[in-house]
Formats: C-alpha cells, sequence, structure tokens
C-alpha cells in the first residue's frame, strides 16, 4: 500500500490560513470507490493495532490524539471507527464538555492535564483545551488579550508533554455547512439520534463564520512541529476514517518503537 502524503493538510504555524479554501469533500488522492477505500482503511486499522501494542507493552511513549470540529463534524464517529479494532486495554477517549464550577475556578489546563495519557496509552480528546480559545472567544467570554495568553500556555503545555514522551496530534474535523444541515437534520429525524442535540448547536451554527474565523487564528497559532494541526476533510466520514488513520499510523511507525524484551531468560521457564 502506497503512503499517502498528508502534508498539505498540516498547518504551518503562524501563517495565514484559510479555511474556506480547503476542500471540505473526499481528497482525490484517496480511492473513492467503496471497496479500495474498504480495504485500505482494514489494513492501516489491523496496522494501527499492531502499533498500539507495541505502544503499550513498551510504555516509553504515550500519544494524545486532540479531535476539534463543529457540531456533526464527526468526532464521535471518528473515536467509534478508527479505533474499532484497538486493544480498550490501552486507548481511552475523554468527552471535555462546559466546565463545571470546579473547572472554572482553576486555570484552564487543569482539567486536561489530568486526563493526557501515561506512557504507553493512546488518549482521544473529544474536545479539549481548544474550546477555551474557540467557543469562549466567539461567545465573548475572553478577550483577544486572555486568548493570546492562552495560546502561550498550550504551546508550552504541549512542549512539556512532548518532552515528557508524549507524542501530540490535533486533527480539526472540516466540515461544510451544507453538510452539517444534512447531518443536524438527520438528527432532528431520528428518535436514536436526538439525544445528542443540544440548543447550543444551533446557536453555535448561526455564528459559523465566527467560528471558522476563530479556528483558522487558533489553528495557525498552535500548529507546531511537536504538536501539528492537520485540516481533516470530513464530509465524507470513510475518507475521514481512512485520514486519521493514516496520520496515526505513519506517526506512530516513526517512533520506532521496539516490543520489550520479557525480564526473564526464556530458557529458564519449563511447561509442564
Ligand atoms: P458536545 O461535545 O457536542 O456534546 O457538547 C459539548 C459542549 O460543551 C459544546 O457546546 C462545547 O462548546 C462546550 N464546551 C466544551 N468545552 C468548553 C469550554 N472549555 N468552555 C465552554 N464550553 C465548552
Ligand atoms: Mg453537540
Amino acid at each position: 500500500m502506497e503512503k499517502i502524503d498528508l502534508s498539505p493538510w498540516r498547518v504551518e504555524h503562524k501563517t495565514g490560513l484559510h479555511l474556506e479554501e480547503i476542500d471540505t469533500r473526499a481528497p482525490r488522492i484517496f480511492p473513492a470507490e467503496e471497496d479500495a477505500l474498504a480495504h485500505q482503511t482494514k489494513k492501516l486499522s489491523d496496522k494501527l493495532n499492531k502499533l498500539q501494542a507495541t505502544l503499550h507493552a513498551s510504555r516509553s511513549r504515550a500519544l494524545l490524539l486532540v479531535l476539534q470540529g463543529m457540531d456533526t463534524a464527526g468526532k464521535d464517529g471518528t473515536i467509534r471507527h478508527v479505533f474499532s479494532h484497538v486493544s480498550p486495554l490501552g486507548v481511552r477517549a475523554v468527552a471535555f464538555g462546559a466546565p463545571t464550577e470546579e473547572e472554572l475556578g482553576h486555570d484552564f489546563l487543569w482539567r486536561v492535564h489530568d486526563k493526557v495519557p501515561v506512557l504507553g496509552e493512546l488518549t482521544i480528546f473529544n474536545r479539549s483545551h481548544y474550546e477555551d480559545v474557540l467557543v469562549t472567544r466567539v461567545r465573548g467570554l475572553i478577550d483577544k488579550d486572555i486568548c493570546e495568553k492562552r495560546y502561550r500556555h498550550i504551546e508550552h503545555f504541549e512542549s512539556l508533554l512532548h518532552d515528557c514522551g508524549t507524542v501530540v496530534l490535533k486533527c480539526y474535523l472540516h466540515i461544510s455547512k451544507h453538510e452539517q444541515k444534512k447531518r443536524l437534520q438527520a438528527r432532528l429525524d431520528d428518535p436514536h439520534k436526538q439525544w445528542k442535540l443540544q440548543p447550543s448547536d444551533f446557536a453555535d451554527r448561526k455564528h459559523w463564520p465566527q467560528f471558522m474565523k476563530a479556528y483558522e487564528e487558533v489553528l495557525a497559532a498552535t500548529s507546531t512541529a511537536h504538536a501539528p494541526w492537520y485540516v481533516v476533510p470530513t464530509d465524507s466520514k470513510p475518507h475521514r476514517d481512512l485520514f486519521i488513520a493514516a496520520l496515526l499510523v505513519q506517526t506512530l511507525e516513526k517512533l520506532d518503537m521496539k516490543m520489550p524484551r520479557p525480564s526473564f531468560s526464556l530458557s529458564d521457564v519449563r511447561l509442564d
């Protein structure tokens, strides 16, 4: 299987980012036919499974995957599909909702630091500390000055995680406003999906341009060599899953981890 070059979707640090110029539809370099797509995704899932087992056994590194995006962009779906073949023993997903009163009494990274992966673990954040510079900014809860200070705190925080062995990957799930409408309508129509809806989904949709502007600023300000952002085209769910599985596999392969040797001599044990 040829390696997919994901670099065109990697955000460069502090350069102007224009989300409307990035297609939300399936990238052309990915297979269009369902069978080829499913085949490639399955192969990547198998690889991810093996890499995660090595990560877990060697306990020398950790991986944090941050998922951000507008409502219905597919944060939950990504977690369900991309990690469906991975052992739950070494994977944890954490969702961040609006902060509690206690959490608001602390600095904004307090609740987040508590949930980062330990060595050997793969943790997925469904929303994250980035809400503290996105939704808070759009709703006018913080001003530009506080926001810029938070960018610095985030950069230092992620740099600390990196220095302690954690690989930080951040994906912005890039959905079009039109596709979001279809998905919100599908949730309104399906009794099994209605529970997911919140009034804020509709309020946030009204502020779509402000959210896009906030995302553009945040992604450019906080995409670094040690914690890069990727803009993941996400109107097609199977392509989104393939993108993220490929990104994880490529990132974990680069770590060149080895299964540890047993701590005792195998020739010393006798099986009755
Ligand atoms: P959902 O992920 O769709 O279930 O909804 C979680 C909600 O919590 C979203 O509306 C987020 O914007 C909101 N949220 C998450 N983190 C924060 C935060 N730090 N400050 C304010 N709202 C937040
Ligand atoms: Mg929601």
